[in-house]
């Protein structure tokens, strides 16, 4: 056994043998967020000069979206969902209501697939109409919001289980996704466990996700949480090629994951992080506006919307009008659908190209595209620490090729896990060898296609 091996095997062993340290350190997070999210909100807005060392709301707005936001998702690409397992405030009070709560199963209405799509899609879009990154109370609805719903979920369903996390979560599918690309991940040995079981003690293990473990073979569910490591002997942290469970042919593939990534992560992100620095959407509103003053009606261009709605701060001098929340809408909505719909038209090409069950094809690709989706979010998300810093006095003249670099990487990740999706389906040696053409036209597709994404990126990248 390699030394890495051992470290992974042996670090695993500690987060199941230290189960109190664990939780110790979960309610620590748990008070430090609740602390961040509701004493900002009761205090009053600070002032041009506020830096984050001496202004609780400018810290606060550090550490979510400075900090907690962005390495959370890079968190996922370097130890899968371990952020959802051993530190996420809601996962911990989730399952802590679902220890005294009415312990019902999950009906089938929330164990829909399409939840995580479209409650990141709400979140996101939800958010940017009450400006959740700059405004503390917005923060308590959005952020505060969830967790009280992660509680009162927990409550209701479960014993000991996060419901919430594995099914309602906004960001459960976002993570499910990205978390596929860690190098590291809770091997189970299938033959050990058969050997085993009935031969040697066994302790139950409360998979709070309920991830049934001996058929685990990826990372998209297990947050991490190590209860499991040394099961049967049989459950290991161990290391694998990041490239792995999306290569891997029996790893399951579903349109909603599709989704989530094309239009969810790429397009609706790119939209909702585009829109306020966006050129082209002052001109829509300057035209709207004048429109309106022209024909009406008069009422769009109010701002009577109360700030749980849209953003209404008029001693920051911050307001949304009626008009202002249809055109983010619009504009998120529009962005969705054209890059979204790029992409997936070329996916849809790819796919035909390669043959066979071309759908099935198409959704296996999407997942090829999660590294430029996961890097987008970072990118997008690196937009509120870049405007604090600069209201700390910093300026950052890196930051454009930093992200363009990054972005650039992500494509040629992307594209290189599309080379070797295809080279698997090439080599298979069933009904037909794919030809040369056909695997260069599919290749051809998914260049089109990440070309588009890092295309609709660069206004925000060079803006
Ligand atoms: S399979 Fe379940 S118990 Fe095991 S590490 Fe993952 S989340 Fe924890």
């Amino acid at each position: 056994m390699s030394l890495t091996s051992a470290t992974l095997a042996r670090y695993g062993r500690w987060l199941a043998n230290h189960g109190a340290a664990v939780r110790a350190m979960q309610w620590f997070v748990v008070a430090i967020y609740a602390m961040l999210v509701v004493v900002p909100a009761f205090l009053p807005l600070p002032d041009d000069g506020a830096r984050a060392l001496d202004n609780l709301t400018v810290f606060a707005q550090w550490a979510f979206w400075g900090l907690w936001w962005p390495f959370v998702i890079l968190s996922m690409f370097a130890a899968g969902r371990t952020w959802c397992g051993v530190f996420c405030p809601e996962g911990t009070l989730t399952e802590a209501a679902s220890r005294f709560g009415l312990h019902r199963s999950p009906p089938r209405w929330l164990r829909w697939a399409g939840w995580p799509f479209v409650a990141f899609a709400v979140t996101t879009v939800y958010g940017q109409l009450v400006s959740v990154y700059q405004y503390p109370k917005a923060v308590l609805l959005v952020l505060g919001g969830s967790t009280i719903a992660a509680i009162a979920t927990g409550f209701v369903y479960g014993r000991e289980k996060r419901v919430w996390c594995r099914y309602l979560c906004p960001v459960n599918g976002v993570f499910n996704v990205l978390a596929r690309m860690a190098p590291v991940h809770f091997r189970v040995d299938r033959e050990r466990w058969a050997a085993n079981a009935g031969h040697i003690a066994i302790h139950p293990v409360n998979c709070a996700p309920m991830v049934r473990i001996r058929r685990m073979t990826g990372n998209a569910e297990c947050h991490a949480c190590g209860r499991c490591a040394g099961h049967l002997d049989a459950v290991t942290v161990a290391s694998r090629s990041p490239n792995a469970e999306v290569l891997d042919e029996r790893t399951e593939v579903s349109v909603w994951d599709a989704m989530l990534i094309v239009v969810g992560a790429i397009g609706i992100a790119i939209g909702a992080f585009q829109w306020s620095a966006s050129p082209w959407f002052v001109r829509a509103k300057l035209e709207a506006t004048e429109l309106i003053v022209d024909h009406g009606p008069a009422w769009l261009l109010s701002d009577t919307a109360p700030w749980w709605l849209m953003t209404h701060y008029p001693e920051a001098n911050d307001v949304f009008t009626w008009l202002d929340g249809a055109l983010i809408v619009g504009w998120i909505v529009a962005t969705a659908l054209i890059v979204g719909g790029w992409v997936s038209v070329w996916l849809a090409a790819a796919a035909r190209s390669i043959g066979g069950a071309w759908r099935a094809n198409a959704y296996a690709l999407a997942y090829t595209l999660i590294p430029l989706a996961g890097v987008g979010l970072f990118v997008g998300l690196s937009g509120l620490p870049a405007a604090l810093a600069h209201g700390e006095g910093l300026r950052l003249s890196w930051l454009a090729p930093a992200r363009a670099v990054l972005l650039a990487a992500a494509a040629a990740w992307s594209m290189y896990l599309a080379y070797r999706w295809v080279d698997g389906r090439s080599r298979r040696g069933e009904e037909e060898r794919l030809s040369p053409s056909r695997r260069i036209a599919a290749l051809l597709a998914m260049t089109i296609a990440n070309a588009g994404v890092l295309a609709a990126w660069y206004p925000y990248v060079f803006r």
